[in-house]
């Protein structure tokens, strides 16, 4: 049976930017999300070619226009010595589309504000879901219901959607935890990431502020206030290059968020009937390639041009199964491993890592990206 309604829990990128891609190919689509309002948290994000390409494709050209362009990234040491530079101009070529990074906020309201007024409703929080040979049934906290063809689970990596499919899939803890911040100007014109031992720190310029994040490794479990994660920073990287003292003495205490890290280890099945994965809900990564959101935006567009093809929905989501398992795959296993090199603790292995970044030739670093992420 063909697709003509399709409900999507999860009002997230994936979620938003499904709906988009439904919407152009003519689907009917209502997002379900269970927050109260539309909003993401405040940090940055970088997007890649691979995913600007596909929202020029939707239209979406003014959300991608929000962006700071850059064209590299540097990698340092803490007292500021340049161990790589690895530059997006082939990546870019072969997309023909920018590498930006952008206010998570601006990325959200862009794609909201391209969706028809009424496609997201809120304080929807999926809480059970039926299915038969004709259709799926969706039930919400507030009491509502909703019947679709195809029911898209977007509902980030800690899927109710996923947990009625697969209950056994859990995150995976890598096993260091993560801070970010917004702090006001720029400061800085390129992308900046600097590793330590077991510690890293990173500072992306957006158009008018300056977005940073930084690691350290420890057991899972932290929450702590944003006056506390700030006096640990101060402390934990002290002595690095500037100005990562000033950006996080800049950043308001209340706006410094801390989440340790996860991922899902790659599965071999996303979907049951006619209930789908999507986005972390099926292929969350670490973020150490700045590709979870990116491979959400791809996954996104593959679904629905499998989902238009107009045959049976179990076929059009195998063929997206088939499609995205082992590009995803991949992206979080590569993730992973950059994620090991970069939390290193030992002095000595810290030093052969070094040595062997330093040695990378430019062009050889681009080449291993455009391997990577071209498709
Ligand atoms: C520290 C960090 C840095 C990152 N940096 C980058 C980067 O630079 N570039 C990049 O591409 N990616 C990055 N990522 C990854 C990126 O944030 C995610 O891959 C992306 O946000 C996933 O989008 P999503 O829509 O699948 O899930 P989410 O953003 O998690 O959205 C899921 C939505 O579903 C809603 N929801 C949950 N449960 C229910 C329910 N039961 N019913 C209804 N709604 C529900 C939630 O409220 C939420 O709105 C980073 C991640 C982290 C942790």
């Amino acid at each position: 049976m063909n697709v003509a309604r399709a409900v999507i829990v999860g009002g997230g990128i994936g979620g938003l930017t499904t709906a988009i891609a439904l919407g152009r190919l003519g689907f009917g689509v209502t997002v379900y999300e269970r927050a109260s309002e539309l909003r993401e948290v405040g940090a940055g994000l970088t997007l890649w070619p691979n995913a600007t390409r596909i929202l020029l494709d939707l239209g979406l050209d003014d959300v991608v226009a929000k962006g700071a362009r850059f064209k590299e990234g540097i990698l340092r040491t803490p007292s500021g010595g340049r161990l790589a530079t690895n530059r997006v101009a082939s990546l870019e070529k072969h997309f023909d589309a920018p590498t930006i990074a952008i206010h998570r906020a601006e990325l959200h309201q862009g794609l909201a504000d391209a969706l028809p007024v009424g496609t997201v409703q809120l304080g929807a929080e999926c809480v059970a879901l039926t299915q038969n040979e004709a259709a799926v049934e969706v039930s919400f906290s507030n009491g509502n219901r909703a019947s679709s063809d195809v029911v898209i689970g977007a509902d980030g990596i800690r899927s109710a959607v996923r947990a009625f499919l697969f209950p056994d899939i859990t995150p995976r803890y890598a096993g260091y935890t993560g801070w970010r911040g917004i702090a006001p100007g720029q400061a800085a014109t390129e992308i900046v990431e600097t590793w330590g031992r077991g510690e890293r720190f990173g500072i992306v310029p957006l158009r008018d502020r300056t977005y940073w994040f930084a690691t350290s490794n420890r057991p899972a479990g932290n929450d702590r206030s944003g006056e506390e994660s700030r006096e640990e920073l101060l402390e934990r990287f002290a002595g690095w290059h500037a100005p990562i003292a000033e950006l996080i003495r800049s950043t308001p205490a209340s706006h410094i968020l801390q989440n340790d890290i996860y991922d899902l280890i790659p599965f071999r099945q996303w979907s049951r009937g006619r209930v789908v994965l999507l986005g972390d809900a099926a292929h969350a990564t670490t973020p150490n390639l700045g590709q979870g959101a990116c491979m959400a935006i791809e996954s996104a567009a593959v679904l629905a041009e499998e989902l238009a093809r107009g045959g049976d929905v179990r076929e059009a989501i195998s063929a997206y199964e088939k499609r995205r398992m082992p590009r995803t795959a991949k992206i979080t296993n590569e993730s992973w491993k950059i994620g090991r090199l970069g939390q290193m603790e030992n002095r000595v292995a810290c030093g052969a890592r070094n040595l062997l970044m330093r040695g990378v030739p430019g062009a050889l670093a681009e080449k291993r990206i455009l391997d990577l992420i071209a498709t």
